[in-house]
């Protein structure tokens, strides 16, 4: 099995310590590749390649349209291998292969979109208090940028971040999970195949407590776009102070799906199923908070729980499968652990659980999608974000209420409200504290629409024009065309 390398300089490499990782198909626990295993000195080696790259500018001083031109031509690319970007998708991550489809499809888009809107925004003039001058803003980029991502969507993640990076001329160091590296290798062949120069974008495989940390505190980078948990967000953040870096952080979710007396109930069900189920709910924005309207909980949970147990669960590559197993044992054994306190905190297991009992699904790391009733806000399993295919459902009785259990969270990310009622629809998003609120929809997201969180979920935003901005600094320049003494001393 051929050793998966980094990509630093231009050049293909190995970690300098010659250390590799195995990484699992956690559907069976085969090994599917090894990677090179950098860390702090591969990491050096690539910031110094970035920054090098960067101060000769000549990818800045390229051309937007010829930036974007490229990375249009990745999407190109992305669309050419699509196929086998999925089916390695799925090896890495135990999801469908129809999901990882799906996630490429969204991944060429992200990158055209970002390749269309490369060369729309020339800057503006703006008025100048001093005659006869012109002053304007411009965008420049940020400089090195330093992108950390998570093992949930691998390559999805990594296109929100390497996609306006690129086009807006910085350079990069890529760390993907040590987990799933597989698609962002993968992509950094694209990059290098669509004419990305040397030293413009680089990838370094390893560990976050090595390569990340050394991202993190590197004074030769000037930003930190991180997607992961909310603990190592706190501690880039830390990190990052040390030369003031700019910071994107992409933290968790606790989303709260709403669901009034008044809405159409099957479709609220079946969406209900949907927010926290795909993927296993290994998604920052599932809908892990139900809150259902008392007059309906009891038909609600009968009907969700009907469905849940007619999920499918199995191999990402059997066409049958609805969900796949969890990303790794160490996951499992968190979400194991994050129902059994919630038994201990009193919960109602209204099916699941536990993991099943199927001989076939043994060796992967498979937990029962599982719905948990009586709860309540004070509670830890309401309150932490499990990660994992268990919804938590809490009663209301008034819309105020309601919103009070909607808000009740340190996260903000994301939130569905389910009415037929439009005013009262509009009156409750307008108090959500999240990035993203659904009315009669969950888990919608794309290129165009800026996604990030309120309150501990994140600070700044991904996709859109919002994603874009992350990447540039702003510059006034004014430029006086008849400079006059000012004789003031
Ligand atoms: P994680 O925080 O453990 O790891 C994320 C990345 O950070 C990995 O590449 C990891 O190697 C690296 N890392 C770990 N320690 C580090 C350190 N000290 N310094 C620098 N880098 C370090 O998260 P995870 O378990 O991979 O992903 C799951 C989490 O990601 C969940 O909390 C989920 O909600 C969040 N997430 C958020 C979004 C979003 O858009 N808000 C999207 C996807 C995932």
């Amino acid at each position: 099995m051929d050793t998966k390398k980094q990509f630093i300089n231009g050049e293909w490499v190995l970690a300098l310590s010659e250390q590799t990782r195995e990484i699992i198909n956690p559907f069976n626990q085969e090994v599917v590749a090894i990677a090179a295993e950098g860390n702090e000195e591969d990491a050096k080696l690539a910031i110094k390649a970035a920054r090098d790259a960067f101060d000769r500018g000549e990818w800045s001083q390229t051309s937007a349209t010829e930036r974007g031109r490229i990375v249009h031509k990745i999407a190109d690319l992305i669309e050419r291998d699509k196929e086998e970007l999925a089916e390695i998708e799925s090896l890495d991550t135990g999801k469908t292969v129809e999901e990882s489809r799906g996630d490429m499809d969204d991944i060429a888009g992200v990158f055209r979109y970002y390749a269309e809107i490369a060369d729309k925004d020339g800057g503006e003039i703006i008025d100048s208090p001093i005659p006869n001058s012109i002053s304007k803003v411009v965008k420049e980029p940020v400089g090195v940028c330093g992108q950390i991502t998570p093992w949930n969507y691998p390559l999805l993640q990594a296109s929100w971040k390497l996609a306006p990076a690129l086009v807006t001329g910085n350079t990069l160091v890529m760390k993907p999970s040590e987990i799933t590296p597989l698609t962002t290798v993968k992509v950094f062949e694209l990059m290098e195949e669509a004419g990305v120069p040397n030293g413009v974008a680089n990838l370094v495989l390893g560990a976050g407590n090595s390569v990340g940390q050394e991202l993190s505190t590197n004074t030769d980078v000037d930003l930190i776009s991180f997607t992961g948990g909310i603990q190592t967000g706190k501690r880039i953040m830390q990190a990052a102070s040390v030369n003031v870096k700019k910071l994107a952080l992409e933290l968790g979710g606790k989303n709260p799906n709403v669901v009034f007396a008044d809405a159409d109930f099957d479709t609220a069900v079946d969406q209900a199923l949907n927010a926290v189920f795909f993927h296993a709910g290994q998604i920052c924005s599932a809908g892990t908070r139900l809150i259902v309207e008392e007059s309906i909980h009891d038909e609600f949970v009968d009907a969700l729980v009907k469905r849940v147990e007619n999920i499918r669960l199995g191999s990402g590559f059997d066409e049958k499968t609805q969900m796949g197993p969890l990303i790794s044992e160490e996951h499992l054994n968190k979400v194991v652990q994050y129902v059994e306190d919630g038994k201990k905190e009193g919960v109602t297991v209204a099916t699941g659980g536990r993991r099943p009992e199927s001989p076939e699904l043994q060796d992967g790391f498979f937990y029962l999608p599982t719905v948990l009733t009586n709860c309540t806000t004070d509670m830890d399993v309401v309150q932490n974000e499990g990660f994992g295919p268990v919804i938590t459902v809490e009663k209301f009785t008034s819309e105020e209420e309601a919103m009070k259990l909607a808000n009740d969270s340190i996260y903000g990310l994301a939130g569905g409200v389910w009415t037929k009622d439009i005013a009262k629809a509009e009156r409750c998003v307008a108090k959500m504290r999240m990035g993203t609120v659904w009315i009669n929809e969950f888990n919608v997201y794309f290129p165009h629409a800026p996604w990030g969180g309120f309150k501990q979920s994140g600070i700044g935003r991904e996709l859109g024009k919002s994603g874009l901005e992350e990447y540039q600094e702003t510059k006034h320049i004014l430029h006086n065309l008849d400079p006059q003494a000012l004789n003031w001393f």
